[in-house]
C-alpha cells in the first residue's frame, strides 16, 4: 500500500525526462512535496489524502524562466519604444532608485502572481540595487523556487545616486544577502550573484563577484551582449569584446547564466560553449528593445547550454512563458528554416534545461520519482484554441496561453487551483500595486536625467 498526500490521476503526463517519455494516460503521486510514483499505479494499493481527477487534462513540469526581473513589475506599460541605453537611464534606473521596501514588495508579489498564474514554479531573479530583503519576502510566500540576487553596480555613467555603490559595500551586501537568504524557505531560495553587466560594473567588482561565488558555489546572473554597444564599451575600455571582457575577469563557467547573447563572434560562442555558460534566452525583451534577434540555432549546435527568460515587464510586456515559448519556436525560423527550434527543442528550453542551468535539476524540470512536485496541470480539450487534438507537445508551445493552465503545484503544495491563485486576494493586491505605481513614478521625476 503506497500512502501519500495527493494522487493526480489520469491525465496526460509530458515528463521531459532523458527519453522525453510522454504517457498518455497516467498518475503521479506526491507525498510530502515530492513526487513518489509517475506513470502506472494499481488503485487499490493506493491511500492519498486528497485526489484530482483529471481526465483529459495534461500535467507538465513548471516552468523555469531564467532571467525576470521581479522588481520591474510596476513599470509594466510606461517604458515602450525606446532604445535600450535610453530605457535604462529615463525609465529604469530613476524608477528603481524610487523604489521603497514597500513599493519593491508590491512589484515583485505581482510579478510572481503573474508568473504563478502562468505556470512558472523556478526562477532566477535579477533585483535591484537597494532592499533585496524584500524580493526575498516576496518569493517565501509565493511558494515557488527563486534564484534571488542584488543588482550589483560600482561604474555605471548617469546612474541616479541610490544605484551607484561603492565596490567593497556591493560584495559585502551580497554576501550579507546570501547569508540570510541562501537555503531559505526550506532550500526553495538560493542566492545568485548579479552584477547588470559590464557597462555598470568595475573590473574589479567582476573579479570579486567570481571569487565569491566560486568560494560560495553560487550562481552568477549577469547581461551580456544585447546590444553591439557592449561589445563596443568593453572594446575601448579592455581592448576586447563583452563575452572576452567577462571571461578575462572569471565570470563564465558552469554556474553562470548571461541574459540575451544577442551580438556574439564565433571567438564569443566557443568560449562560452567552452566554459559551459548558459545563454538565456529573452526573445520577447530582444524584439521589443529592437536588440536584435540572437543566434540561438547556433548557439545550440556549439554547444552552448540554453534557457529561456521573459526579463522584466518595462521590456517584454509580460513575464508568461508561453509567450516565450511561441516566441523562442517562431522567430528563428525566417532565418534558419522551418525545422529549427522545433516544440519540443522549446519545451526542454524552458523545464529541464532551465533547472541544469541552475543546478537544480535534481530537484525540479522534469516529472520522475525523488524530484519536488513542481507541476502545472493544463486543460487543452475544452479550448477550441488548441484542439482538437493533435501532438501535445505543439499544442503546448505553439496554441496554449495562460488561460490553459488549472492548477499549479510548487513543491507538492497547491498555488493555483482552477485558474484562481490560492490565498492571494488579487483585486486588492491590484490596488495596492496602482498606489505603489502612482507614488513610485511621483518620486522617480527626481532622478531623471
Ligand atoms: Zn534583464
Amino acid at each position: 500500500m503506497t500512502r501519500c498526500d495527493l494522487w493526480l490521476r489520469d491525465a496526460t503526463l509530458v515528463t521531459m525526462n532523458d527519453g522525453m517519455q510522454v504517457v498518455d494516460t497516467g498518475d503521479i503521486l506526491i507525498d510530502d512535496g515530492t513526487i513518489v510514483a509517475v506513470g502506472d499505479v494499481h488503485p487499490e494499493q493506493v491511500e492519498a489524502k486528497q485526489q484530482l481527477h483529471l481526465d483529459g487534462h495534461v500535467i507538465i513540469p513548471g516552468f523555469v524562466q531564467c532571467h525576470i526581473h521581479l522588481c520591474q513589475t510596476l513599470l509594466r506599460n510606461f517604458a515602450d519604444d525606446m532604445v535600450l541605453i535610453d530605457w535604462l537611464r529615463r525609465r529604469v534606473w530613476p524608477y528603481e532608485a524610487a523604489l521603497t521596501p514597500e513599493t519593491l514588495h508590491t512589484s515583485a508579489r505581482i510579478g510572481l502572481a503573474e508568473l504563478v498564474l502562468s505556470g512558472t514554479t523556478a526562477l532566477l531573479d535579477m533585483g535591484t540595487v537597494e532592499h533585496t530583503d524584500a524580493i526575498g519576502e516576496a518569493v517565501k510566500d509565493a511558494g515557488i523556487r527563486a534564484h534571488i540576487g542584488k543588482c550589483m553596480m560600482d561604474g555605471a555613467e548617469h546612474a541616479p545616486g541610490p544605484l551607484s555603490e561603492d565596490t567593497d559595500e556591493s560584495i559585502r551586501e551580497s554576501l550579507r544577502l546570501h547569508d540570510r537568504w541562501d537555503g531559505a524557505a526550506d532550500g526553495r531560495i538560493r542566492y545568485a550573484f548579479a552584477p547588470r553587466f559590464a557597462i555598470s560594473c568595475t573590473s574589479t567588482l567582476l573579479r570579486g563577484v567570481a571569487e565569491a561565488a566560486a568560494d560560495l558555489r553560487c550562481p552568477i546572473h549577469t547581461h551580456s551582449s544585447e546590444t553591439e554597444f557592449e561589445n563596443q564599451f568593453t572594446h575601448d575600455r579592455y581592448g576586447m569584446s563583452n563575452v572576452a571582457f567577462l571571461e578575462d575577469v572569471g565570470i563564465t563557467g558552469d554556474r553562470s547564466v548571461f541574459a540575451h547573447g544577442v551580438h556574439l563572434n564565433d571567438g564569443d560562442c566557443r568560449i562560452l560553449a567552452d566554459s559551459h555558460t548558459t545563454v538565456c534566452h529573452c526573445p520577447s525583451s530582444n524584439l521589443k528593445l529592437a536588440s536584435g534577434i540572437a543566434n540561438i540555432p547556433r548557439l545550440d549546435d556549439a554547444g552552448v547550454p540554453l534557457a529561456l527568460g521573459a526579463d522584466g515587464a518595462p521590456c517584454n510586456n509580460n513575464l508568461d512563458a508561453f509567450i516565450e515559448m511561441r516566441m523562442a519556436a517562431l522567430i528563428h525560423k525566417p532565418h534558419h528554416g522551418p525545422e529549427a527550434m522545433p516544440a519540443q527543442r522549446v519545451l526542454k528550453l524552458a523545464t529541464i534545461d532551465g533547472a541544469r542551468a541552475l543546478g537544480i535539476d535534481d530537484q525540479t524540470g522534469s516529472i520522475e520519482v525523488g524530484k519536488a512536485a513542481d507541476l502545472v496541470v493544463l486543460s487543452l480539450n475544452d479550448d477550441p484554441g488548441c484542439g482538437p487534438a493533435g501532438d501535445v507537445i505543439s499544442r503546448i508551445v505553439y496554441t496554449a496561453q495562460k488561460h490553459n493552465v488549472r492548477h499549479v503545484f510548487a513543491s507538492g503544495r497547491q498555488l493555483v487551483d482552477d485558474g484562481q491563485l490560492v490565498g492571494v486576494d488579487l483585486p486588492r493586491l491590484m490596488a495596492k500595486g496602482r498606489q505603489a505605481h502612482s507614488q513610485v513614478l511621483e518620486a522617480m521625476q527626481q532622478y531623471v536625467a
